[in-house]
């Protein structure tokens, strides 16, 4: 039985790993949950779930909690960044989920590789952020972090059992989102409504949206950095629409290796939870004959300039990545809001990464500030074209 604590537990990924969690009631155990606002759904996850401790963002959210639930419901309930960190470090869990959308993510993560606990890594940020040192807290502390992202996964399971030295470079695939053959023109008049619609994942918005201008990619290059021990210039991108190959690998004789699935996040979650065992599930099989053909082309980083961007900071390493990641996130959120438009997401996130002077193996604090920094000059920038 494992013992499993889920950060982010009432988003996309949070419920996907309480339904593999839920069919799989003989091989885990929840014993903590954290999530943001959405105090209905973390209540039902309780009622099944029964997990020993929880956290919600903020003191309102945990009273709200705590009278919502039946007075014979058995459940420590914590709040704010500490409480997050409480859930994060929770002694009894093997394993913490750690699926917070955003740089939120990063210190609860952080908290839980200190108590030793094994990560199940399905927020980016946290490599993208500081790669540096979580992965060498990680190696000190003897934890495992097992990638859930899709494509991490895949690489993560081609790698499996390998000589490292034999690899040549890996290659991730992208869907190329809802906008993949629209002109640069028609760029300019997409909607948010329509960036909302994926053409293959069902995701949070704010990785959708991530996803459409291809930031998402270019983030998963630099977490790929950091998860793979590999130079950015290692690290190729696919567009490949049928999102049926996840990534693959290319060892030094020519030889491929890639995984392949249906989209669906369940797969690589079980196998986070249960590496390096595999567990049964319901999900269709996939039929390689009704996909029919699988298609791969050369991202157009012209269009997309968010991926050019990403491997720019990759490149240039240090507090980059942490600038890229935060002005990202403040765009995406103004576009959410309508206040920008598609098109200005990059030009604003270049901007900021233009504006900015990395420092170099940045420590902790550097990183928190480089990332308040960046929000601070991206709203900013938002005013300066919304007003
Ligand atoms: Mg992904």
């Amino acid at each position: 039985m494992k013992k499993i604590t889920i950060l982010g537990s009432t988003g996309s990924i949070g419920i996907s790993a309480l339904d593999v969690i839920e069919k799989n009631q003989q091989c885990f155990q929840v014993v903590a949950l954290a999530a943001g606002k959405n105090i209905n759904l973390l209540k039902k996850q309780i009622e099944k779930f029964k997990p020993k401790v929880v956290a919600v963002s903020s003191k309102d959210s945990a009273l709200k909690l705590r009278e919502a639930l039946t007075a014979k419901t058995k459940v420590k309930i914590f709040y704010d960044e500490e409480g997050l960190k409480e859930i994060a470090s929770f002694p009894s869990a093997d394993i913490v989920v750690s699926a917070i959308s955003g740089s939120a993510g990063l210190m609860p993560t952080l908290a839980a590789i200190e108590a030793g606990k094994d990560i199940a890594l399905a927020n980016k940020e946290t490599m993208v952020m500081a790669g540096e040192i979580v992965t060498k807290r990680a190696k000190k502390k003897g934890v495992r972090i097992i990638p859930v992202d899709s494509e991490h996964s895949a690489i993560f399971q081609c790698l499996e059992g390998r000589k490292r030295e034999n690899l040549r470079r890996i290659i991730l695939t992208a869907s190329g989102g809802p906008f993949l053959n629209f002109t640069r023109n028609e760029l300019k008049k997409v909607s948010l409504s329509q960036t909302l619609q994926h053409p293959n994942w069902k995701m949070g918005k704010k990785i959708t949206v991530d996803s459409a201008s291809l930031m998402n990619k270019g983030l998963e290059v630099i977490e790929a950095k950091w998860l793979f021990n590999l130079d950015i210039s290692d690290i190729d991108v696919l567009i490949h629409p049928q999102s049926i190959v996840h990534s693959m690998i290319e060892f030094i004789d020519g030889a491929f290796l890639a995984q392949m699935g249906i989209p669906d996040m369940k797969i690589p979650i079980a196998y986070a939870l249960t590496y390096p065992e595999r567990i049964i599930n319901d999900l269709p099989s996939l039929d390689l004959v009704k996909i029919g053909k699988l298609e791969f082309l050369k991202p157009d980083i012209k269009k997309f300039s968010c991926l050019a961007l990403a491997y720019a900071a990759g490149l240039c390493g240090g507090t980059a990545p942490v600038v890229l990641n935060a002005a990202d996130e403040v765009a995406v959120s103004a576009f959410i809001e309508k206040k920008i438009r598609f098109i200005d997401l990059p030009k604003i996130i270049e901007k900021i990464l233009v504006l900015h002077d990395s420092i170099n193996n940045p420590s902790l604090d550097d990183i928190l500030q480089a990332d308040l920094w960046a929000r601070i000059e991206t709203k900013e920038i938002i005013e300066r074209i919304i007003t």
